[in-house]
């Protein structure tokens, strides 16, 4: 483990520079959003330290004007990254702010009509080179000059040619889209620290090598978190100016439940990590204890907890954690970090895995929810141009696409038809507006069943139910219309609390906004519980409000009984469940929806059980 400065400055001139000196080599505690419980001890693996080097690529002379355009691209989104960062600064000290913000400035006027720009397109031209070879050899060029000039400001010049390379290193990961490539070589042990990470990035990570992971970006609902959680990996998003402030080799104490990290920690942090450490591994052996009793109130009432599921590797996790079934199967992995679409064949043999793991317990699989923050490369190249419009999460995502390009669909159907013999399946659609978007849906799933059958396949007599996502405004007040077009409800809170109050979940910026029991949410997730309760029909709630063991008696009372969440959040749901009464609940429920100020509701559910909640 390295702690000494010194010896990597020498080892890595560049790296050190482009970060700011002051406040190096005394503790630092920085506090993030937090995202995944539990305590990571490690050194830190900044991922932006990581030397960008994309292989070299040479282009013919009519590629060059791409070429150009590629670049010009990517000094936009670069510019628009450290506009973010900056925007951010504000809530940082006003030490660590007069620290960043020259940085930043002199980062962003590289962007501008800079030598590094100039020399880069000439390059491209001339040379025939692609953008980003072109980039990393003007950045090398100029760096060498900065450092054989004639000064005695020696430090100066080597901060000066490390923010060339700096600067270049953020174009070439722009350039090349792999950002965080990087991350097999993580150490083991490692608390991963990054700008941002993606769902794709984040799905990459090995839990078994990775002790925690905290990032500048990012909110507590956004589908990095929920990935992070599912993998059990210790996380804070949303930590402003932390990558600025750690340095790969620091060594840090994380801690996922407190939305806390602290870098260089002296002995007293080290020492209450430690404490903590323990602690919570105390707690996670105690309720594994749970694993076999059932999830039952104290008057009787059964409740059925499920999984969610956004990687096959999550399996034993949910085999530990007593599921019963998969609530929600998130297909996306399936299409993340791959060039090309996965055929029905390859997508049957994932099921296949998932269905025959989980020994005849349910699984609901979701058809591809692609759109919104989730990128997908196979996706984005071809298939649905227009993603990244205006308003990503409000385009053609979900369902949306996938009515569009039906063999999609189709494709999805089709295979997931082939495994419904094997076990108890269901499918699930997202993003679901619309009655006639259910039922257009429904006729290319019949159609494909009729196909199947055609060729010999055998299907289950009766099909495997088709049910909707209720993660919009629109779908939670036309449910009772859309419950007549579905075999049952599933409530995704997550982007019903994002829609309904118009904040990004996945947004640091706006976080203090996201909130899933704004009254607004919570009367939309009423109404669209009563509406398939009137028909009988099944409802659960699988966005991240189901595996927060607050929230239960609130989900409850409002007539909810199978709630699907993150494996490792099963246990305390659990175990709150088994220490609740129906009838209290109901009472509590009622309580809650008659007020109007999310402060008042917070309260109550905080409150809960002590006397006070009652009024
Ligand atoms: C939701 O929106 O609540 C949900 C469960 O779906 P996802 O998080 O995958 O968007
Ligand atoms: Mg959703």
């Amino acid at each position: 483990m390295k702690t000494e400065r010194g010896e990597r400055s020498e080892a890595k001139p560049a790296d050190i520079l482009r970060k700011p000196g002051p406040r190096r080599g005394r503790e630092h505690a920085i506090r993030g959003i937090p995202v995944s419980p539990g305590i990571a001890i490690g050194t830190v693996y900044d991922t932006t330290e990581v030397p960008t080097e994309a292989p070299r690529r040479a282009i013919t002379p009519n590629q060059a004007e791409a070429e150009k355009a590629r670049l010009a691209e990517a000094v936009s989104l670069s510019r628009k990254q450290l506009g973010k960062l900056k925007t951010r600064l504000s809530v940082l000290p006003e030490e660590a702010q007069e620290e960043l913000a020259p940085l930043l400035d002199a980062y962003v006027l590289m962007l501008g009509n800079s030598r590094l720009l100039r020399g880069a397109r000439k390059r491209i031209e001339t040379e025939l080179l692609a953008a980003e070879t072109a980039v990393q050899d003007e950045a090398e060029s100029i760096a060498t000059l900065i450092l054989a000039a004639r000064d005695d400001d020696k430090p100066g010049l080597q901060r000066r040619a490390g923010e060339v390379r700096e600067i270049a290193r953020r174009l070439t990961r722009n350039l090349t889209a792999t950002p965080f490539r990087s991350l097999k070589g993580v150490p083991e042990g490692a608390i991963l620290i990054a700008e941002e990470l993606t769902p794709a990035d984040a799905a990459l990570l090995d839990p078994t090598r990775i002790a925690g992971v905290a990032t500048d970006e990012g909110g507590a609902d956004g589908h990095t978190a929920i990935m992070l959680r599912a993998l059990g990996i210790p996380a804070i998003l949303g930590a402003t100016g932390l990558s600025e402030s750690a340095e790969r080799g620091d060594m840090a104490v994380l801690d996922g439940a407190a939305g806390t990290i602290v870098l260089r920690p002296g002995d007293k942090a080290t020492e209450k990590g430690r404490a903590a450490l323990a602690a919570f591994a105390k707690e996670r052996s105690k309720l594994a204890k749970l694993r076999r009793l059932p999830a039952i109130t104290t008057d009787g009432e059964h409740v059925e907890l499920q999984a969610n599921l956004e990687i096959p590797a999550e399996l034993p996790l949910i085999a530990q954690a007593g599921a019963q079934g998969i609530g929600l199967l998130r297909t996306e992995f399936l299409f993340m970090n791959r060039e090309d679409l996965p055929d029905e064949e390859a997508q049957l043999a994932a099921y296949t895995v998932v269905v025959d793991a989980m020994g005849g317990d349910p699984v609901t699989i979701r058809v591809l929810d692609w759109g919104g923050e989730k990128d997908m490369q196979a996706l984005s190249e071809g298939v649905a141009p227009t993603h990244s419009g205006p308003n990503p999460a409000l385009g053609l995502r979900g369902l949306r696409l996938l009515l569009k390009r039906p063999e999609l669909l189709e494709a999805q159907f089709a295979a997931i038809l082939r495994v419904a013999e094997r076990g108890k399946v269901r499918i699930l659609l997202p993003m679901v507006t619309n009655p006639s978007e259910v039922q257009a849906a429904r006729e290319i799933y019949e159609r494909v069943a009729r196909r199947l059958r055609r060729k010999g396949v055998t299907l289950p007599e009766k099909l495997p139910e088709l049910g909707v996502m209720i993660e919009t405004p629109g779908a939670a007040l036309a449910a009772d219309a859309i419950a007549l077009e579905a075999d049952f409800f599933a409530i995704g809170t997550n982007d019903l609390a994002m829609y309904t109050l118009a904040v990004d979940r996945a947004e640091a910026e706006v976080s203090h906004l996201y909130d899933s029991l704004h009254p607004a949410v919570l009367r939309l997730m009423q109404f669209a519980t009563e509406a398939a309760l009137r028909l009988r029909m099944p409802v659960s709630v699988c966005g991240e409000m189901a595996g927060n063991p607050r929230l239960v008696p609130l989900l409850l009372g409002l007539g909810i009984r199978c709630l699907s969440m993150n494996a490792s959040a099963i246990p305390r749901v659990k175990q709150a469940i088994r220490a609740l009464d129906i009838a209290d609940c109901a009472r509590f429920a009622r309580r809650v929806m008659e007020q109007s100020d999310p402060a008042r509701i917070h309260e109550l559910v905080l409150n809960f059980g002590t006397g006070s909640d009652k009024g």
